[in-house]
C-alpha cells in the first residue's frame, strides 16, 4: 500500500472534524506521524496538539489499521475526548478505574470487535496484567502519549506510571507520537530515551512566546504586601469592569483559603479551590467560575490541568511556584482567546524556602538536585535584568532567538530596580520641645512673606531642594536646626502652632502661614485666578485620612492599600476638581480614580470651601 499523504490527512481534518486546513506546526507533525515515524511533538497548550494524533489514528483507521492508543493522565479530560470525539462521530472510548465495571467490560468487548477508533487510557491501566494481555490480541495502529513529559524525572510533574509506557512498547509494535506543552531541551532528551524513542526522532516544536501576554514580577514578602499587590493587578487586569477570569495561584491549600476570604471581602466575586476540598464543593467552586459567577478562583496548582477558558485575563502567582516549568504552564492559560492578558508572579525568596519544604523528606539526593536546579531557575527568572519572556522561551527552547517582548515590567521598565520597595505605615509624629517649636515662630517672624508649611518644615530640616531658595528659606538663622525631626512632625508642630492660635493661615492659591498678629506686607504670590477657596491646609489630607481608614475598614484591607500617604498630601496640596486631575497624582491610578475619585473630589471640594 501507498503511504498516505498530507492530502488524505486534511480529508479526515475537514470531513471529521470540520476545520479547512492545518495549523502549520500541526502540517509539519502530522507529515511526519503519517509515515509511520516516531515523533516529539511539542506545541503551547491550545495550539491543537490532539489532532496531531487523532488525525493520523483516522487515517491509518481509513485504510484498515487498528485501534490507536491514548495514553493521558487525567481521567476527567480522557471523558472530554470522547465525547467530543463521538459527536464528531469517531468510535472513542476510555478505560480507567472511574468506569463501573460493566462499562469497562463493554469497552473491552468493543475493542475485541476492533470496533473503536481510539482508546484513551490512564498510565495506571498499562500496567496492569489484564490490560497486557488485552493489548497484545490487538490491532494498534499508532500510540499517542498526552503530558509526554510526566515520564521525565527532570521535569515538574513525574508520575512513576509513565515509565510503564517503556514496557509497552515491548508489547505492541506501533509508531509512537509523545505530545507536551512544557519540556526544555533536556526533558525532550529524557522523554526520547524513557519511551524508547530513536536518538534522532524529529521534534515538531512551536513558538513559545506569547505576544499577548504580559508578564509581571512583584518582589512582595508580606501578606499585606501580597494582597495589595494581588487586589492591584486584579485591578489592573479590568476585572473590576467585568472583564474576563482571573486564576490565583497559591502554594498551600490554607493559603487559598485566606487568599479568597480577603478578597471576598473587597466584595469581588471569588471562589477557591483544592484538593482538600470535597468533590461536591471543589465540582461548585469549578462551575461558578466556568458560568461566571465568580470570576476570579483562587486556587492550587490541583486546578487548571487541561482546563481551558479563553478569556482569563490575569494569572497571579501568590507565591514562587516550584519551577519554571510549572509557572509557564500556568501562566499560559492566561489570554488564550489572543487578546491581551498579564500574568503576574508575586516572589520572596522565602518562597523558595516553602517549595523547598513542600519536598517530601525521604526525596532522594538526585531528586533534590534537580528541585535546587528548578528552584534557581526561579530565582533568575524573578531577578532577571532583561525581558522576562526572552527568559521563559529560553528555557524552554534552550535557543539564543528569543527577542524581547515589550510587553513585560523589564521591557517597559528597563531602569527601575528589580526589587521594589513597598511604602509601609509612616512613622509616628515626635513631638517637638519647646525651644525647637519657638525656631518656628521666629523663623516665621523673621521672612518678609508667607511661607507654605511643608517648605517651612523642609527648610528647617535643611532640605536642599530647589523650591526652597525663593522667599529667603535658605538664609535663615534656623535653617537646617530641626534636622533631628521628620518633615511630617515639624508640619505637626506648625499645625499645633496654628490651632494655639500662634500662627494663622494666609494665602490663597496656596495655603501658607503667618505670625498671627502681623499683617502681611509683601505678597508676591500670584493673583491671576481670584480667590475661590480659603485654605485649610492639612484639614484635607486629615479628612482623605479619615476616609481612608473607613474605606480599609469596609474593604478589610490596609489604609495604604486604599491610598498612600504621600498621596494624601499631594491631593491635599494640589487641591484636584476632575479625574484627570487625579490621574496626574503620582500613586492614583485610574482603577482607583474610577472607585474612589467622586469620593475623593467631595472631600477637597467640601474643605477646600469652607
Ligand atoms: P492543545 O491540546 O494543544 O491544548 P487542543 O487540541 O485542545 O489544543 O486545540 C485547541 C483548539 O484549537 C480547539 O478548540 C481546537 O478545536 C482548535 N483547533 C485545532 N486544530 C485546528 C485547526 N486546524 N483549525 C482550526 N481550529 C483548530
Ligand atoms: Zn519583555
Amino acid at each position: 500500500m501507498t503511504t498516505p499523504t498530507i492530502d488524505d490527512a486534511r480529508s479526515v481534518l475537514a470531513d471529521v472534524f470540520g476545520y479547512a486546513d492545518f495549523r502549520p506546526l500541526q502540517a509539519e507533525a502530522i507529515r511526519v506521524a503519517i509515515t509511520g515515524r516516531d515523533l516529539v511533538v511539542l506545541l503551547p497548550t491550545g495550539s491543537g496538539k490532539s489532532i496531531c494524533y487523532q488525525v493520523p489514528a483516522l487515517v491509518a483507521r481509513r485504510r484498515g489499521g487498528g485501534v490507536t492508543l491514548v495514553v493521558s493522565p487525567l481521567i476527567a479530560l480522557m471523558q472530554d475526548q470522547v465525547d467530543a470525539l463521538a459527536g464528531a462521530g469517531v468510535r472513542a472510548a476510555a478505560l480507567n478505574s472511574a468506569q463501573s465495571a460493566e462499562d469497562q467490560r463493554d469497552v473491552i468487548r468493543r475493542l475485541h470487535e476492533d470496533a473503536l477508533d481510539l482508546l484513551y487510557v490512564s498510565p495506571e491501566r498499562l500496567a496492569t496484567p489484564s490490560f497486557r494481555r488485552l493489548v497484545s490480541k490487538l490491532s494498534v495502529a499508532l500510540i499517542a502519549i498526552d503530558e509526554a513529559h510526566c515520564v521525565s524525572q527532570w521535569g515538574h510533574d513525574f508520575r512513576p506510571d509513565y515509565l510503564e509506557i517503556g514496557a509497552l512498547r515491548e508489547l505492541v509494535d506501533a509508531p509512537l507520537i509523545a505530545l507536551t506543552a512544557t519540556a526544555t531541551p533536556r526533558v525532550v532528551d529524557e522523554i526520547r530515551t524513557r519511551l524508547g524513542l530513536p536518538k534522532d526522532a524529529p521534534v515538531v516544536r512551536g513558538n513559545f512566546s506569547r505576544d499577548n501576554l504580559a508578564f509581571v514580577v512583584e518582589h512582595r514578602r508580606l501578606q499585606a504586601e501580597r494582597l495589595e499587590a494581588l487586589s492591584r493587578a486584579i485591578r489592573v487586569a479590568g476585572l473590576l469592569e467585568g472583564r474576563g477570569r482571573a486564576i490565583v495561584y497559591c502554594a498551600t491549600r490554607k493559603t487559598t483559603e485566606t487568599v479568597a476570604k480577603a478578597l471576598r471581602g473587597e466584595g469581588l466575586p471569588v471562589g477557591y479551590y483544592h484538593a482538600g476540598r470535597t468533590q461536591l464543593a471543589r465540582d461548585r467552586a469549578h462551575r461558578a467560575f466556568a458560568t461566571g459567577r465568580t470570576r476570579i478562583l483562587v486556587s492550587t496548582n490541583a486546578f487548571g490541568m487541561g482546563i481551558d477558558f479563553p478569556d482569563v485575563r490575569l494569572i497571579v502567582h501568590y507565591a514562587a511556584p516550584g519551577s519554571l516549568e510549572a509557572y509557564y504552564q500556568e501562566a499560559g492559560r492566561a489570554g488564550r482567546d489572543g487578546l491581551p492578558a498579564r500574568c503576574v508572579m508575586i516572589f520572596s525568596k522565602q518562597d523558595l524556602v516553602t517549595q523547598r519544604r513542600l519536598e517530601s523528606a525521604s526525596a532522594s539526593e538526585l531528586v533534590k538536585a534537580r528541585r535546587r536546579e528548578a528552584l534557581a531557575a526561579i530565582e533568575r527568572y524573578a531577578n532577571a535584568s532583561g525581558c522576562r519572556q526572552e527568559v521563559l522561551v529560553q528555557h524552554f527552547t534552550g535557543g539564543e532567538d528569543a527577542v524581547a517582548c515589550g510587553l513585560c515590567d523589564r521591557c517597559l521598565d528597563p531602569d527601575v530596580e528589580p526589587e521594589v520597595e513597598v511604602e509601609r505605615e509612616a512613622p509616628p509624629i515626635t513631638p517637638l520641645a519647646p525651644t525647637d517649636r519657638q525656631r518656628i515662630v521666629s523663623a516665621v517672624d523673621r521672612l518678609r512673606r508667607p511661607v507654605g508649611r511643608t517648605r517651612l518644615a523642609q527648610a528647617l530640616r535643611g532640605g536642599r531642594a530647589k523650591s526652597l531658595s525663593r522667599g529667603g528659606l535658605l538664609t535663615l538663622p534656623e535653617y537646617g536646626t530641626l534636622a533631628a525631626y521628620d518633615e511630617k512632625s515639624i508640619v505637626a508642630a506648625i499645625d499645633e502652632l496654628l490651632e494655639a492660635g500662634v500662627l494663622r493661615r494666609t494665602g490663597r492659591r496656596f495655603p501658607t502661614v503667618w505670625m498671627a498678629n502681623k499683617p502681611v506686607r509683601d505678597t508676591s504670590e500670584p493673583k491671576k485666578r481670584p480667590a475661590r477657596r480659603t485654605n485649610r491646609p492639612g484639614m484635607i489630607a486629615r479628612a482623605l485620612d479619615d476616609y481612608r481608614k473607613r474605606t480599609a475598614r469596609k474593604l478589610k484591607w490596609k489604609p495604604y492599600m486604599v491610598m498612600q500617604r504621600r498621596v494624601l498630601t499631594a491631593i491635599d496640596k494640589k487641591r484636584p476638581e476632575t479625574h484627570d486631575d487625579l490621574l496626574r497624582i503620582p500613586g492614583l491610578g485610574p482603577a482607583k480614580v474610577e472607585r474612589f475619585g467622586d469620593d475623593i473630589l467631595q472631600i477637597v471640594q467640601r474643605y477646600a470651601d469652607e
